[in-house]
C-alpha cells in the first residue's frame, strides 16, 4: 500500500492539533470569577430603570438647599456602609437606586444635571470604598458647578462614618 501524500499527512496533523487544542481550552471559561459570572447572569435579568427626569423645576432656593444636604447625607451614609465586597445583586441594587434617584429627585433641573453626571460619570459598586470615592467625586462636581468648595475625598470615610464595629458581634445594637 502507498503511503499518503504528504500534504494529507499535514492536514490530518493540523485537524488533530485544532481539536486537542479546542478541547483543552474549553475548561477556562468556569475559571472566570464567580462574581463576574454571577454579574452576567444577573445582568441579563438587570430591569432598565433609567428613564426622563420626572419632578418639574424647584424654585425655592430654601428648600433645593436642605434637600440637597439631606441626599449628600443619605448617598454619603449609604455608600459608607455598603458592603466590602457586595454581591452583583447588591451592586445592582445601588446602582438602580441611584439611576432612580436621577429620575425622582424633586428639584427637576438638579435632576436634569445629575443625569448628565451620570452619563460622564456612571456609578462605581464594586466595592464600598469605591462607591463612597464616586460619591465624593460626584458631588464635588456639583460643588464645582455651584462654584463652592471641594471637599477632599481622601476624608470621605472618616466624614461619613460606617459605623460597622456594630455589626462585628452577633447581638443586634439599639433593639431593646
Ligand atoms: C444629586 C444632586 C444634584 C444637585 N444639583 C443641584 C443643582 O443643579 N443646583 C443647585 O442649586 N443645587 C443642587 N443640589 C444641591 C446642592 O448640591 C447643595 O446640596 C445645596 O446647594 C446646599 O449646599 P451646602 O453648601 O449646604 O453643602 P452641600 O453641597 O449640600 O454638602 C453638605 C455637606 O457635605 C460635605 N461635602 C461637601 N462636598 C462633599 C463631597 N464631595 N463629598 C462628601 N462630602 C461633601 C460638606 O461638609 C458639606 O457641608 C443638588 C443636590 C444633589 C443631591
Amino acid at each position: 500500500m502507498r503511503a499518503p501524500p504528504i500534504q494529507i499527512t499535514l492536514t490530518a496533523c493540523v485537524l488533530v492539533f485544532l481539536t486537542i487544542a479546542f478541547v483543552l481550552l474549553q475548561p477556562s471559561k468556569p475559571n472566570l470569577h464567580w462574581q463576574s459570572q454571577e454579574a452576567a447572569i444577573h445582568a441579563a435579568h438587570e430591569p432598565d430603570v433609567g428613564g426622563h427626569v420626572i419632578m418639574g423645576k424647584l424654585g425655592n432656593e430654601t428648600i433645593k438647599a436642605e434637600l440637597g444636604r439631606s441626599t449628600w447625607k443619605l448617598l454619603h451614609t449609604m455608600t459608607a456602609r455598603f458592603p466590602l465586597e457586595p454581591t452583583s445583586e447588591e451592586r445592582t441594587a445601588l446602582k438602580q437606586w441611584i439611576t432612580l434617584l436621577s429620575r425622582l429627585y424633586p428639584c427637576g433641573e438638579c435632576a436634569e444635571h445629575f443625569q448628565v453626571l451620570l452619563k460622564q460619570y456612571p456609578p462605581q459598586t464594586s466595592s464600598r470604598d469605591a462607591a463612597s470615592q464616586w460619591a465624593c467625586a460626584v458631588h464635588n462636581k456639583v460643588n464645582e458647578r455651584l462654584e463652592k468648595p471641594m471637599f477632599d475625598c481622601s476624608l470621605v470615610a472618616d466624614m461619613y462614618q460606617c459605623g460597622c464595629d456594630e455589626e462585628e458581634g452577633s447581638e443586634e445594637v439599639g433593639l431593646i
